[in-house]
């Protein structure tokens, strides 16, 4: 047989507790998996046997056995290996562990564990979190999952932190289902360009999710997984010890890093558990390109949706009257010119009102649940998002990309630095 077709239809053998690892780099490239014998999970969700699944470029799969099992794979794989060790049980333990806590909170009818995943940069802390949240809904539960990511924004589009009540395991293509997400829109892709809005929001949604928590006993029981970005010196790390606080966590995940870990030990209540984990030595690291595209993906998505679930967003044109756009930051002023009261970094949450301009061209507009252009806008969250594709300034008119026909749901709209390029 020659390489060529040897690569197109491969079967692998996995004994128990091995994972098959593989990539799908190149564009167009789809590759499919079939689960013959035995039992298998991608990131916790069960693979069900004879079905096929489709896997197009960017993929990077970890298919896990407890048990053993033939796997049949079609396709060109860029990367394909199965690994003997894995920290598949160390995670499976931190599970049982929190199961336990979740039983002690229903006998007592309190808040089920609070649980944040952190870590540096791509050393699987969205996966940890997702394999989590999967065997917490396997076993019955219905958790918050919460995603403080702004870079990659696994629950609505890069920019934003939101949560979601997850009542099913994540599907295999689309991730967790993105019924009535909560979202709050950051505007930038990185926490450091304004710390203290992001901190800001953070509070907000944890307020939220915490009366999300009093108001659904299930939930309130099978508590909350909280995903945060990989920033964690300096500031970063001073974010991470906010959203902790925030969130009252019980628990914190560190992954890879036991610096990370020491200092939280240091700095967190006393009851507080702190516990480390390995990475899992299969976690790709992603270029700054390869981030890029990702987010990119993950904006178009939103408007057009996946393959499998195409949407059809809306285009259509807005008066500048009928819309009020605000950005949220201010240029600082000299603090000589400080008006009375008013602290250095104040103007970072300064809620501006902006005329259409041809700098706001591909960005991202959110569309505030704000009944009034107070400062609330800042703390409010979204109904979602629109882009402006075209603007006439003869006219006084934008033209909006959106998912839902017009009229907008509210009029007052809040820039995003995040810019997309409809190619469509
Ligand atoms: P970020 O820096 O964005 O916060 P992260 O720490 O959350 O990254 P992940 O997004 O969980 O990292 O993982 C990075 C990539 O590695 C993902 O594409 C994921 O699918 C892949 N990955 C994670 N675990 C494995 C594994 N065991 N085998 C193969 N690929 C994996």
């Amino acid at each position: 047989m020659g390489e060529d077709k040897k690569s197109l239809l491969q079967e692998y053998k996995l004994d128990q507790d091995n994972e098959l690892r593989f990539e799908v780099e190149s564009k167009g490239e789809k590759v499919y998996l079939t689960l013959k014998n035995g039992m298998a999970e991608i990131f916790g969700t069960e693979v069900v046997k004879g079905k096929t699944y489709e896997f197009t470029s960017g993929a990077k799969v970890a298919v896990y056995t407890w048990q053993g099992c033939t796997i049949e794979v079609k396709g060109k794989t860029d990367v394909i290996y199965t690994a003997k060790e894995t920290p598949m049980v160390l995670y499976s333990n931190c599970h049982a562990a929190l199961e336990i806590a979740r039983t002690e909170s229903e006998k007592e009818n309190k808040r089920g564990p609070i649980t944040m995943t952190v870590g540096p940069s791509d050393v699987g802390k969205s996966t940890l979190t997702r394999i989590l949240l999967n065997y917490a809904v396997r076993m019955g539960r219905r958790p918050i999952y919460v995603d403080l990511d702004v870079g990659q924004g696994c629950i609505s589009i890069p920019g934003t932190v939101g949560a979601l009540v997850v009542e099913r395991p994540a599907s295999l293509d689309e991730g967790f289902s993105q019924e009535a997400p909560l979202v709050y829109n950051f505007g930038h892709k990185n926490v450091d360009a304004n710390t203290k809005l992001y901190n800001m929001i953070v509070d907000q949604l944890a307020v939220t999710v915490k009366e999300r928590l009093e108001v659904n006993k299930k939930t309130r029981h099978s508590g909350v997984f909280i995903n945060t970005c990989g920033w964690i010196k300096g500031e970063g790390y001073k974010s991470i010890l906010n959203s902790g606080k925030a969130f009252e966590v019980d628990v914190i995940l560190v992954l890879d890093q036991e610096r990370l870990y020491n200092e939280l030990v240091r700095d967190m209540p006393n009851y507080v558990k702190i516990v480390f984990l390995q990475k899992s030595g299969g976690v790709v690291e992603r270029s700054k390109h390869v981030r890029s595209e990702a987010r990119d993906q993950r904006i178009r998505d939103y408007f057009y949706g996946t393959i499998k679930n195409q949407l059809y967003p809306h285009s259509f044109d807005v008066k500048w009257s009928e819309i009020k756009i605000f950005k949220i930051g201010a240029p600082p002023l000299p603090d000589s010119c400080l008006p009375h009261g008013m602290k250095p970094k104040d103007h970072l949450t300064k809620l501006v009102s902006l005329t259409p301009n041809p700098g706001i061209l591909h960005h991202l507009l959110a569309v505030s649940f704000a009944e009034k252009e107070d400062d609330d806008v800042i703390l409010s969250h979204v109904a979602g998002f629109v882009c402006v594709s075209n603007l006439d300034m003869d006219r006084q008119t934008i033209t909006l990309l959106s998912p839902q026909p017009k009229p907008l749901p509210n009029n007052i709209l809040v820039l995003s630095e995040i810019q997309f390029m409809d190619s469509h």
